[in-house]
């Protein structure tokens, strides 16, 4: 009998790789929107993570021949350290992140993690090893525990309890009748964008993957639910290399390092204070945001 269920198992097995593979995807998709797959070379080994870096080695790419977005960019995120990307609209941020999820190769360059080529291991691999938690999450309209158990498949209760704790999805959890089996969705509960959110996180912690990459907008939300994401976003990324698309610059001030991207070029690098003292770009851009949010305060009043 257990002859018979094997392709059965096997069915499943793909089935449930490519349901994982569609959500990373349905997420790339509304962080990123866009996406083309390359192709896994024959015979490529998985990706093997002891010390989770990453490095951008001189990479050059366009999404056209004739118009580069990045022009031979090159740094690196040691294993476990929070990095942020800034830099104008356009200046090739989430492109960053297309590449390292590997949905495009460069022309020129490599992007290495743990010292590894990720041209050269498997996409599936790539991607299990990397978690994406964007600011505008995709639920299913099933339970809450489905949506947060769907990190990794094979999750148990415990995971999904202990992951809706390290989320701070308790509170709201505990005021539920039905709990973790609670309905969310367009027939269920309707989640506000800061407890999906909270969800989103839950699932990548079940997922527990060796490296974040956050999309940190989170305009949609009022200040207090921001703060209140942003310090469960820490807490989660402690221990994991961590990557952090900023639109705001006030919410990356905390980072190890900031990486300044302008016209497809590192133009600076350093923390926070560091950058400010340069009185370059980042500094710019600060004072600009900072007589910006001055100027929206004053219209308020
Ligand atoms: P923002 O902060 O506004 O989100 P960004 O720094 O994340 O910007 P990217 O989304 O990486 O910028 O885009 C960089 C450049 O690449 C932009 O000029 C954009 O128009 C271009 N671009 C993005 N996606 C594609 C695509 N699929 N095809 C062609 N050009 C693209």
């Amino acid at each position: 009998l257990a002859q018979l269920f094997r392709p059965l198992d096997m069915l499943g097995m793909v089935y449930r790789t490519i349901r994982q593979g569609l959500i990373d995807m349905a997420e790339m998709f509304r962080l990123l929107d866009t996406s083309v797959e390359v192709p896994d070379r024959p015979g490529a080994p998985a990706l093997a993570i002891r010390q989770p870096s990453i490095v951008f080695d001189n990479v050059v790419f366009g999404y056209e021949p004739d118009r580069m977005i990045l022009k031979g960019l090159s740094f690196e995120v040691p294993a476990g350290r929070n990095y942020a990307i800034v830099g104008p609209s356009g200046a090739g941020k989430s492109t960053i992140a297309r590449l390292l999820f590997r949905f495009y190769d460069p022309q020129e360059g490599r992007i290495l993690i743990d010292g590894q080529d990720i041209r050269e291991v498997t996409q599936a691999s790539l991607r299990a090893a990397i978690g994406i938690v964007p600011q505008d999450s995709v639920l299913f309209n099933d339970t809450i525990g489905y949506n947060i158990a769907y990190g990794r498949d094979g999750a148990g209760i415990d995971e999904v309890e202990a992951a809706a704790r390290g989320a701070a999805l308790m509170p709201l959890i505990d005021r539920l009748p039905q709990r973790l089996e609670t309905e969310v969705g367009e027939r269920g509960l309707k989640l506000s964008g800061g407890e999906k959110q909270r969800v989103a996180i839950a699932r990548t912690l079940v997922k527990n993957p060796p490296i974040l990459m956050l999309d940190e907008a989170t305009s949609a939300l009022d200040t207090r639910t921001e703060q209140d994401i942003l310090a469960t976003l820490q807490r989660v990324s402690r221990d994991r290399t961590t990557l952090s698309i900023a639109h705001r610059l006030s919410t990356i001030a905390e980072a190890d390092r900031i990486l300044v991207l302008n016209e497809g070029r590192l133009a600076e690098s350093g923390t926070h204070s560091q950058l400010l003292r340069a009185e370059g770009l980042y500094a710019e851009m600060w004072a600009r945001q900072a007589t910006e949010a001055a100027n929206i305060e004053e219209a308020a009043e």
